[in-house]
């Protein structure tokens, strides 16, 4: 079913869905490995790619799987899209597929795409260049030396900065580049950055698309011809997502906008209570007002998402006892599920950098992430509370 120009919930629900003899209402669960033929001619018109089929799994030629695609790639807007084993997997295929000639990271990353990026790359040959948010002005540098993929997350982890995706876009396109978004902390109900200029989108489905804290998964949205480059990668590192994981990731998909609705609206409440704490010297949520990323958020999000980070008042051992104290919200290095979870990056998603190069990068030890889940405001509100008092 194309139902690419119908609402974002409708899409969710609707779009890839493969009824059965027996009318199920969703596409069931195929967990063979191979699919049978009528002919050698018939097969041949599959493995020549003559003809859409399914063929063996671990191709993604499997009708679980083309079913969820095809859900993804509508999320996005996107002409297509390649559902992984895990967001990793899907990173790392397309940085083989497209980056092979230079990689631009900007901002904050994600803990394993930095390490990839900065220690596992440059081992095969692949040169990567990292910039700050506030550095954007040394991208042409980069792009002029011959770069092939420019790659940033927006909103940034965990200072939620804010990056302008039109206007990097607009900067990579000129000198020949392409641009990967990691839409993971927005989420396609948030942002949509093939929209705004973006070639590819990377999500750690293990997040707001999984959104229970129970699937590792990982999509790549984009053009079929960009993605067409990827395929063989994918293929061959053996990242296929299993029909069963495929299954409750579309199971899931179909609530994401009600999830990430309710989360947008409890993360602004708790953001806005916290930022008049008195035991709380900073509040990072781009739908404050005040927050510098606020103007171009407002720009390109619809929402601004469950993630806010704090500044707690005084020392790393205040910071701690806070977190210790929190009885709703679980200490765990994730985030994008129905449950509250809090992490200091200190401790976890920025453990291994250098003091200096986590203040270079404005990561206090101060700092307490919070992924705002499904509860009620009030109770993550009265625990934050307690905890702070
Ligand atoms: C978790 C995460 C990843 C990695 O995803 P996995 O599914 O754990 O491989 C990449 N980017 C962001 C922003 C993430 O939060």
């Amino acid at each position: 079913m194309n139902d690419n120009n119908k609402g974002l919930s409708t899409r969710c629900i609707h779009a890839g869905e493969i009824t059965d003899a027996h009318g199920s209402p969703h596409t069931p669960i195929y967990t063979s490995t191979t699919f049978k033929f009528g002919s050698t001619a018939d097969l041949l018109d599959v493995v020549d790619g003559r003809k859409p089929g399914s063929l063996y799994t671990r191709y993604g030629l499997n009708p679980t799987i083309f079913s969820l695609e095809e859900k993804l790639a509508a999320l996005e807007g996107a002409e297509a899209a390649w559902a992984f084993s895990s967001g990793m997997a899907a990173e790392a295929a397309l940085f083989f597929a497209h980056g092979r000639k230079g990689i631009v990271c900007i901002g904050d990353a994600y803990g394993g795409t930095l390490e990839f990026l900065a220690s596992q790359l440059p081992e095969l040959g692949i040169p990567t260049y990292f910039l700050l948010g506030s550095e954007l002005d040394g991208l042409k540098t980069y792009l002029e030396t011959g770069a092939s993929l420019v790659f940033f997350e927006t909103p940034t982890n965990p200072t939620l900065e804010v990056l302008d995706i039109r206007k990097i876009s607009d900067t990579a396109h000129e000198y020949g580049a392409l641009v990967a978004v990691d839409n993971t902390f927005a989420s396609p109900a948030n942002q949509n950055p093939l929209a705004l200029g973006a070639d590819f989108v990377v999500h750690s489905a293990t997040k707001y698309l999984g959104g229970h804290s129970d699937l590792t998964a990982g999509a790549l949205m984009g053009s079929k011809h960009l993605l067409a480059a990827v395929w063989n990668w994918r293929k061959n590192l053996g990242t296929m997502i299993a029909p069963e994981t495929a299954s409750l990731l579309a199971r899931s998909l179909r609530t994401l906008v009600v999830r990430v609705a309710r989360q947008n609206a409890t993360a602004q409440i708790v953001a806005e209570v916290m930022a008049r704490h008195p035991r709380v010297a900073r509040v990072f949520y781009p739908g404050l007002p005040d927050f510098p990323g606020h103007a171009v958020a407002k720009s390109q999000m619809q929402g601004f998402g469950g993630m806010l980070t704090l500044e707690v008042k005084g020392g790393y051992e205040d910071a701690v006892r806070m977190v210790d104290k929190l009885t709703l919200f679980a200490i765990a290095p994730s985030l994008g599920g129905v449950e509250s979870l809090v992490t200091m990056p200190v401790t976890t998603t920025h453990h291994g950098l250098a003091p200096d190069e986590r203040a270079r990068r404005g990561i206090s030890d101060t700092m307490v992430r919070l992924s705002i889940g499904l509860e009620d405001a009030a109770d993550l509100i009265a625990d934050l509370e307690q905890a702070l008092g």
